[in-house]
C-alpha cells in the first residue's frame, strides 16, 4: 500500500477534515479515479446505486493498487478470485459475490444478483455461471504479475501462507497437507499483514439522502483456495441504512469480519453517534480481541458527515481515505491518525 499512497499524495491535495455536505462520495484508499468515477455517476444524474458500481466498477479495471479486481493476489493455486458487494439502503436488498472465477467487473455481478434474483449472495464456480448467463464475459484473470507473484512463493517455499495444524510443518513447507492429530490451540500462525491485501470500500449518499455502499476485492494473496473475506458480507464489509447513513471497512477480513463492523459503525450513527465516534468503537471493539490486527473503517451518515478510523499497528499509522462533496472541486485525498 505505502508505494502507491506516496505517490497519489503528490498528486493529490491532502486536505483537513472537510465540511459536511451532499452528495457525498467516501471510499477507501487512495483511489481517486473511483471517487471520480463514482461522483461523474451521480454528476450525471445517475442514483447512489449506479455511483458504487461505477466507482468499484473503475478500481476493478484499473486493478487499483493490485488489491482489486484481475491480476492480484493470488491465492495458493495462483488463481485471482474476487468479492463484491453492493447495498441499498433505501430497501436493504444487497448483492454479493464471492470467489467469482473468471468474470472482471464482480461489483457489477454482485448489482445482477440484487436485481435479477431474491438471493443476496452466490460463490464460486456457480457464481461465474450466473456472471456469464447475464452476459459478463468470462476471461482469465492471471496475469504476468501475478504468476510471478505465485511462482516467487512456491520457490520460497509457500510462505507466508495460512495454514495451522497440519503437516508438513507450514510455517516451512508447501502442501498438500493433511490434518495433524493434535490440534494446538496455542498455535499462533500469522494473519494478513499490511502489504498483501486492500479492499475499494465505498459509500455514496444523495441530495435526498439515499444510502448506497459497496465494496471489491481480490482478497489475500496466498489465500486458501475458496477463502472469501469480509468485504462481500453485508455489516461486514460494508452496511448501508437510509435512515442513518453508511460505512465500509477494509484491512484483516478473517479477523474483521468476526465483529460485523460495518453495521456496528451504523448503529451506533443510529444512536447519535458522529460518523468517526462510530468508526473508532467499531475498531475498537475488534481491538478488545486482536489488539494488533490491521483495518481501517470509514463511516458517513444522511446529513453529510464523514470520518474514518484504524488500528495502529507496526507499518500502519495512518490511513488514507478519498472524499468528493460540493466542498471538494475535485476528489479530495484525506487521512485519519490510527489509534
Ligand atoms: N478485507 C479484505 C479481505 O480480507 C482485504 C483488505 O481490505 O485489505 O479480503
Amino acid at each position: 500500500m505505502c508505494l502507491v499512497v506516496v505517490v497519489v499524495y503528490s498528486l493529490t491535495l491532502l486536505l483537513p477534515l472537510g465540511q459536511a455536505s451532499l452528495p457525498l462520495v467516501i471510499n477507501t484508499w487512495p483511489f481517486k479515479d473511483a471517487t471520480g468515477a463514482a461522483w461523474g455517476a451521480l454528476q450525471s444524474g445517475g442514483s447512489v446505486l449506479d455511483a458504487v458500481e461505477k466507482g468499484c466498477a473503475r478500481c476493478e479495471a484499473d486493478q487499483c493498487d493490485g488489491s482489486v479486481g484481475y491480476g492480484g493476489s493470488p491465492d495458493e493455486n495462483g488463481e485471482t478470485t474476487l468479492d463484491a458487494m453492493i447495498m441499498n439502503g433505501d430497501t436493504m436488498e444487497v448483492g454479493a459475490v464471492a470467489d467469482l472465477r473468471r468474470i472482471k467487473n464482480a461489483v457489477g455481478v454482485a448489482r445482477a444478483v440484487m436485481e435479477r434474483t431474491t438471493h443476496t449472495m452466490l460463490v464460486g464456480e456457480s457464481a461465474s455461471l450466473f456472471a456469464e448467463n447475464m452476459g459478463f464475459t468470462a476471461e482469465d484473470l492471471t496475469t504476468n504479475k501475478s504468476l510471478n507473484i505465485f511462482s516467487e512463493w512456491l520457490k520460497g517455499n509457500c510462505q507466508p501462507n495460512y495454514r495451522k495444524n497440519v503437516f508438513p510443518d507450514p510455517s516451512a513447507h508447501c502442501g498438500p497437507y493433511k490434518p495433524r492429530a493434535t490440534v494446538r490451540d496455542k498455535q499462533m500462525r500469522r494473519h494478513a499483514n499490511v502489504n498483501s491485501h486492500d479492499t475499494i470500500g465505498m459509500i455514496a449518499i444523495d441530495q435526498a439522502g439515499h444510502v448506497a455502499a459497496g465494496t471489491s476485492t481480490n482478497g489475500l494473496t496466498h489465500k486458501v483456495p475458496g477463502r472469501v473475506g469480509d468485504s462481500p458480507i453485508a455489516g461486514a464489509g460494508a452496511y448501508a441504512d437510509s435512515s442513518v447513513g453508511g460505512a465500509a471497512a477494509t484491512g484483516d477480513g478473517d479477523v474483521m469480519m468476526r465483529f460485523l463492523p460495518s453495521y456496528l459503525a451504523v448503529e451506533q450513527m443510529r444512536a447519535g453517534a458522529d460518523p468517526s465516534t462510530a468508526c473508532k468503537t467499531a475498531i475498537s471493539r475488534i481491538k478488545r480481541h486482536y489488539a494488533d490486527f490491521f483495518g481501517a473503517i470509514i463511516c458517513a451518515n444522511t446529513t453529510g458527515h464523514y470520518g474514518a478510523a484504524c488500528n495502529k499497528v507496526a507499518g500502519f499509522s495512518t490511513f488514507f481515505y478519498m472524499v468528493s462533496n460540493p466542498e471538494t472541486d475535485k476528489p479530495a485525498l484525506l487521512s485519519v491518525d490510527c489509534f
